[in-house]
């Protein structure tokens, strides 16, 4: 969701050398958006100051770079103490978490009292210059792999399959339960996905704390290892990328992966529970979007404060897999 400012300030300024300061867990995204032009990775946990390595990054990194500029995205105190201490001259931001010393061109926070804006025009107005196009199509967001990196990862972990389609579930989701569609729908899913296609196979992506998850669909699917293959925690996050760009489709809660493949070029159903689709949607014009819209929704919660989670619990497979049917035919026509 950061690209659309890249592409932005590149095309404003194209002799501007992008630098992105990105946690570890993020940074190999970055490295394949043509805009950048190098990735630091900021060794930081969310919500701790650990003033050591803040001074270490600062001294080692950011003031032997001497940067122009510094567009903070995140909201947090932290992020703009950096450019501050780093005495990078101009720094860009939303006000956030009170930072007015720290920022010195700043733009004023959302109204709390309004829907959140979608997020990726949020961080594209930093660059304080109109948008060319629309964010689902000539501005939206776009990964590039080399084919030689995606022919890799579909080798070693699909070897000589003749599976077709083959399709992947991304079940996980960072934030909290409150976003992941349940375990026995994904199953249900996943049945009604080989009944129609015998010869097709699910491949689970996701990280190390995903693992369950997948692993307890593919039991309750009962499907077996031909036609389903748990690669959560098994893959660096380049190679999932690359795994999943062999892909037809992508059934995805909204997650880190679901913004993968809607850059990636991936058809996708994306699946909404607490959050809203307005806010953090997919920038493709080639996704599905399943959402129940109830009146209890977005409440953006980690976990259902109702207790009935019924945004998720009440999306049936079958009006899943109603969307997800026309990526895969219109795949093989
Ligand atoms: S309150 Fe509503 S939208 Fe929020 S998690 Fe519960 S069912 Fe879903």
């Amino acid at each position: 969701m950061a690209q659309p400012l890249l592409r932005r300030l590149h095309s404003t300024c194209p002799d501007a050398r992008l630098t992105v300061l990105a946690r570890p867990h993020v940074a190999p995204v970055f490295r394949y958006m043509p805009e950048v032009e190098q990735v630091l990775v900021a060794p930081f946990s969310q919500g701790k100051l650990q003033w050591k390595e803040l001074r270490q990054l600062v001294c080692q990194h950011l003031q032997a770079e001497h940067f122009d500029r510094a567009y903070v995205l995140p909201n947090s105190f932290k992020s703009a103490l950096l450019p501050w201490l780093a005495g990078i001259p101009v720094r860009v931001g939303y006000v956030g978490e009170m930072r007015y010393g720290l920022l010195n061109q700043r733009l004023p926070n959302p109204d709390k009292n309004q829907p959140r804006p979608p997020m990726a025009e949020f961080y594209a107005a930093l660059a304080g210059t109109p948008a060319q196009g629309d964010y689902f199509n000539s501005e939206r967001p776009r990964l590039i792999l080399p084919e030689a990196e995606v022919q890799a990862a579909r080798q070693h972990f699909l070897g000589n399959s003749d599976a077709t389609p083959l399709i992947g579930f991304c079940p996980g989701a960072e934030y909290g339960p409150a976003k992941r569609y349940p375990v026995e729908q994904f199953a249900a899913l996943a049945r009604l996905f080989i009944r129609q296609y015998p010869h097709g196979k699910i491949i689970c992506l996701g990280g190390p704390k995903d693992a369950d998850i997948a692993q307890a669909i593919a039991q309750q699917s009962d499907l077996g290892a031909g036609h389903m293959l748990n690669t959560c925690g098994q893959t660096r996050l380049d190679q999932a990328m690359a795994l999943m760009k062999s892909l037809q489709a992508v059934v995805t809660n909204d997650s880190g992966l679901m913004h993968v493949a809607a850059a990636l070029d991936v058809p996708l159903v994306a699946l909404y529970g607490s959050t809203d689709p307005q806010h953090t949607p997919p920038y493709t014009p080639q996704a599905s979007i399943a959402t129940l819209a109830l009146d209890c929704s977005p409440c953006f919660a980690r976990e259902c404060p109702l207790g009935h989670f019924r945004c998720m619990r009440d999306l049936a497979p079958e009006r899943v897999y109603a969307l997800l049917e026309p990526l895969l035919s219109n795949h093989f026509q």
